[in-house]
Order: C-alpha cells, then structure tokens, then sequence
C-alpha cells in the first residue's frame, strides 16, 4: 500500500493550537456522490478498513445509502454512499438523481468522486452539472483510479476542476491503492462543523444486520446472472431470528425481479442457480455473522415495484 501514511492533515497540521486550549471536535456529513463504478464503495471500504458497502464490477450496485461512520481522534466523519448518479432517462434512474439529491442536502460537505480515465469523461461532466445545482455545501472532488492514467492527464484533470469556481478542492486520489486518503480526510474533516460527535464514537455504521444480509445475497444474484438480471432487483429480508441454543441464524429472504423470465433465470434450470446463489450467499453471511446460517431464498414476481413509492420505501431505497 502506498498510501503516504502519516498523521491525518485536517487533525494534526489542519488546527494550530494555543497551549492549553482545548482541539475542537468536528462531525458531520459527507455525502459522496459519483457516477456507477468510480469507486465510491472502494473509497468507503478503504478509509474503514473492511467490507462496509458491497464492490462489484457490475455497475449500480449501491442503490441505498449506506452510511459509515469513520471516527477518528477529534473528528466523526458520516459517509453517505448515495446511489451512482446515472445517466439514463428511465423513471427509476431520475428516482436515484432524485435521492442522490437528497442525500447531499442532508450533507455537511460532497464528496464527488470522478474517474481520471478518459473513458468515464461523460459521466464526469454529468455530475459536475448535478453539482451545481446544489447550492450551500462545499463540494471537494476527488479524481479516482489515477493507478490507471497517465500522470499528465491527471494533472489537466485536476487543473481543470480546480478552476470551476463551485469546487472548494480537487484532489487526486486511488481508493484501490489508498494513495491521497489522508490528504483527502484531512480536507473533508477541515469542512465539518465544530460539533460533537453526531453518533456514539464507537459506532461504525446505523445500516440494520438485516440490510447487510440483503446486499450479500443481492450482490450474489448480480455475480450470477451476469447480464442477464438488471440491476433493479431488491432482496426483501422477510426473517431474520437468531437461535441461541442451537447456535444458529435464520434468514428468509424475497428476491423481487419484475418479470416471469426473470424469475426463471434467478431460479435456473432445476433450480440450480438460486441453489447456488443460496450456497454462496450462506458461506458470506456466516463468515460476516460469525454464526451458522440456515438460508431461505424465494423469487417473486412484484411487477413495477419499482414505480411503487410504498414498496421502495419499505426497501429502504426511498427514504
Ligand atoms: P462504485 O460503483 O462507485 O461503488 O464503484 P466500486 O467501488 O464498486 O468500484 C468499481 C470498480 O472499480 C471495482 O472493480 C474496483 O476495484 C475498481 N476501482 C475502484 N477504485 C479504483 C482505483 O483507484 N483504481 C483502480 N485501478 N480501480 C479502482
Ligand atoms: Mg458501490
């Protein structure tokens, strides 16, 4: 890892202190946002040290905000990974923009993240113009993947951002390889308000055991189906009861898809695939919960949940 540990900017060199006066604490709300694949899970799981929001190289697979809570000498910093800002015009795509914006409404500061390959240029001048519209909250960008382009284009990247009177910073960084973390840190813990800590200090994230358990089993039917599935099913966990004495967890879960040849795919000839989506998400979920798991997987057919308010509220997609 070449990360440049050191001590973090925003709490070691950020403040200069009088003798005897007392360091401010710092909390507050990032909201990152980013186009599907930049790397904002990657970023999360990094600054966290584990497995926080689930990584894939299907795009679109953080649909709800997770939320997590980095707590650090004298600073909480409250990551929202909001849904990637996606491009699409379908009705479902303007709900994530839609909550997208929301998020960052909610937030303290955003953090956009951008790629600094040329390939994701469009996607980049699409946030930038969501940006915008968002008024009041300092936004820091950090141009991501920089492992994978050239050092000069990087530069004319971050040269160029820094110039958009909008952005407060711009920052270069890889999340996959952690180099620019601390520098990244140091600048968003420098935009927190001086506050106590919103949340208990030893908290690391408020998502529900029951949400982990729907994104290790959704991820599995992504990694699965391949491109078979889009990205807009949901994994409704129906049952989720620990046995103490038998030293076991019981998880029930409901795979929404939208069609009947979804679910045929999902279930797979002689129920093949879902059997193997259930082996696969069995040996995650007893590796995250240290505990036996006994797994049951259905496939339902919920036509236009996805238009359904009610039903992406209870999904925890709408807030
Ligand atoms: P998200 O959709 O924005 O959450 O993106 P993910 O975090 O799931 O990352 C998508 C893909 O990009 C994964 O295959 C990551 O390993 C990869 N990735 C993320 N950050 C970097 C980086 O800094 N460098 C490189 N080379 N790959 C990265
Ligand atoms: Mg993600």
């Amino acid at each position: 890892m070449n990360s440049g540990v050191g001590g973090l900017k925003g709490q070691k060199e950020g403040v200069s202190l009088k003798q005897g006066e007392k360091q401010a604490f710092r909390s507050g709300f990032v909201a990152i946002m980013g186009p599907p694949n930049v790397g904002k899970s990657t970023l999360i799981n990094r600054i966290m040290g584990g497995h926080f929001a689930i990584v894939t190289k299907k795009p679109q697979t953080t649909r709800t905000a997770i939320r997590a809570i980095k707590n650090m000498g004298y600073s909480q910093v409250i990551f929202t990974d909001t849904p990637g800002v996606h491009l699409s015009q379908k009705a479902f795509n303007k709900l994530l923009v839609q909550s997208a914006k929301n998020a960052s409404r909610e937030a303290d500061v955003i953090l956009a993240m951008v790629s600094a390959q040329k390939s994701q240029e469009e996607d980049n001048e699409f946030l930038l113009s969501i940006l915008e519209e968002i008024v009041g909250v300092p936004k820091v960008v950090a141009v991501n993947k920089i492992d994978k382009a050239h050092d000069l284009d990087v530069k004319e990247l971050v040269e160029r951002y820094s110039q958009i009177p909008f952005i407060h910073k711009t920052l270069p960084i890889s999340a996959l390889l952690g180099s620019g973390i601390d520098e990244l840190m140091g600048t968003l813990i420098d935009l927190l308000p001086e506050s106590p800590p919103l949340f208990p200090t030893d908290m690391e994230t408020d998502m529900t055991e029951r949400f982990f358990a729907s994104e290790i089993i959704r991820e599995k039917v992504f990694l699965l189906t391949r491109n078979e599935i889009p990205y807009d099913i949901a994994v409704e966990i129906e049952q989720f009861k620990e046995d103490a004495e038998k030293g076991l967890l019981k998880i029930s879960a409901v795979i929404h898809v939208n069609r009947e040849n979804q679910k045929r795919i999902v279930i797979g000839k002689n129920g093949n695939l879902i059997k193997k989506i259930g082996m696969l998400s069995r040996q995650d979920l007893e590796e995250f919960f240290q505990i036996h798991v006994f797994l049951e997987l259905w496939v339902r057919v919920s036509r236009n949940w996805m238009k359904n308010p009610n039903m992406l509220k209870e999904l925890g997609i709408l807030t």
